[in-house]
Parts: C-alpha cells; structure tokens; sequence
C-alpha cells in the first residue's frame, strides 16, 4: 500500500519496456530516428539530443546548465532514488523541491524527476499524515466555520 502509484503503471506497463531516454541514445549511437517519426519529431529529438552525452561505455548523460554531466537513470532506478532521498538516512521526509536539489547534486537526472519528485512528497502515507497535522488549527475554539450562504 506504500508504494507509489507510478511504480505501479511502471511495472505493469503493457507494452514495451523501454527506458524514457531510448530515442535519445539511439540517436546518438546510430543517427536513427524513431519509427515513423515526422519531420517535426526528428527536429525534436536532434535537438533534444544536443543536451546529451553518451560515453564510450555507453552511459547516457544528460549536461546540465554548468556543464556537470548526469547520469540518466530510467524509471526503476529512478523510484530507488527517489525513495533514498525523501527517507534519507535520518527519516526526515524531503519536500519535492530538495528531492530534486539533492538528486542534481548526487548527479542524476530522468526527464520527469520534478514532477515525479512532487508526485512522490503527494503519495508518501507519512507526509499525507504530517500534513494533516499542521493544517489543523492551534485552537479549536478559535477557528470559525465559513458561512455558506444559498442553501
Ligand atoms: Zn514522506
């Protein structure tokens, strides 16, 4: 019940289990676009290609803003990950935004991790109840139910 709902669409993906970044690679290694891919997607995708650098042994690496090279992970590591450093070694929860901070500084990037980040802080039991938590107010005498005038 813990477990996020991506995890889930990840692992019963119907189809086929390429990694998020197949196209990119390919492109790189071969020059090879996609299957039917229109003149737009080529466009696309060289120009997405630019940002990316594959080494000798054939890790893909995305280039960040300052030049430092990330490793791309595709969606199983990419889970790990971000389990890791939500937890953290000391249990503390991270928000969405230090998740992605922390995974930039560990050196590693996936095309959706700030979403997925978000996503994560959302789904997590621990956080959800934390949350609920701080939102009830101090006093409940002090708080005063909002009219709702109509009905
Ligand atoms: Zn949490």
């Amino acid at each position: 019940m813990d477990r996020p709902a991506y995890a889930f669409a990840v692992d019963t993906a119907p189809d086929d289990e390429k990694p998020w970044y197949y196209d990119i690679k390919r492109y790189l290694e071969t020059q090879e676009y996609p299957e039917g891919a229109s003149k737009k997607d080529r466009k696309t995708l060289r120009r997405l290609a630019m940002v990316f650098y594959l080494n000798k042994d054939g890790v893909l690496y995305k280039r960040n803003f300052d030049w430092v090279l990330l490793r791309c992970v595709d969606d199983k590591e990419a889970s790990q990950l971000m389990k890791e450093v939500h937890e953290g070694s000391f249990g503390t929860h991270a928000s969405g935004n230090a998740m992605v901070k922390k995974l930039l500084r560990a050196g590693y990037y996936w095309m959706t991790m700030e979403a997925q980040c978000f996503n994560f802080v959302r789904k997590c039991h621990k956080c959800q109840i934390y949350a609920d938590k701080v939102h009830v107010p101090p006093n409940p005498f002090e708080w005063a139910p909002v009219h709702i005038s109509g009905n």
